[in-house]
């Protein structure tokens, strides 16, 4: 796809800049710098279990995911995780911690850095799918739903290991040894 400098209106030709190919302006000095895109997810914490919404929109259209989604250029991180949550699963939302960063990689369109949080639905606040979802829904981490991304799996991945880390503090005493099971 042809693209144009946004100074002068030139077609734009490649360069070497940095050892990188880029699109870059022949008479000025602008360059077309392709830079990745930033997303949330949060892993909702809910009685039962975590919230999930099935998609009504591509991509992953149907299928369940977290919610989550672009952060706008003026958002903070948090700000965008907090408004994408009410958007989606219609619920105010208190993130509790960063779980970790994720990286999504593509060719044709920008690469995504992803922020993903843990949190819990605010007081007694209850679900209910927004324009982008059929359904929303709480779901125990071991009966969970087949997830639309792969990021999003990482992202439980790394749920599933904060948990545990919370859930066993390195002790000295051993554990007691497991009784061998009676049948
Ligand atoms: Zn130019």
């Amino acid at each position: 796809m042809a693209h144009f400098c946004l100074r002068c209106g030139r077609p734009l030709v490649l360069r070497i800049i940095e050892g990188r190919e880029v699109e870059a302006c022949p008479d000025d000095d602008f360059v077309l710098w392709r830079d990745p895109k930033v997303a949330t997810a949060v892993v909702v914490e809910a009685e039962g279990g975590i919230v999930l919404g099935r998609r009504s929109i591509e991509p992953g259209y149907g299928e369940w995911c977290l919610p989550g989604g672009f952060v706008n250029h003026d958002e903070d991180p948090a700000g965008a995780a907090v408004r994408e949550c009410l958007e989606e699963i219609g619920a105010d939302v208190e993130l509790l911690e960063l779980l970790g960063v994720y990286h999504v990689a593509k060719m044709t369109t920008s690469s995504i850095v992803g922020i993903a949080y843990r949190g819990r639905l605010a007081g007694r606040a209850a679900i209910s799918a927004g324009s982008e979802m059929f359904e929303v829904g709480v779901f125990r981490l071991d009966a969970l739903p087949e997830i639309a991304f792969p990021s999003h799996r990482q992202v439980l991945a790394m749920y599933d290991g904060a948990a545990a880390r919370s859930a066993s503090p390195p002790s000295a005493t051993p554990a007691r040894p497991t009784p061998p099971r009676t049948r």
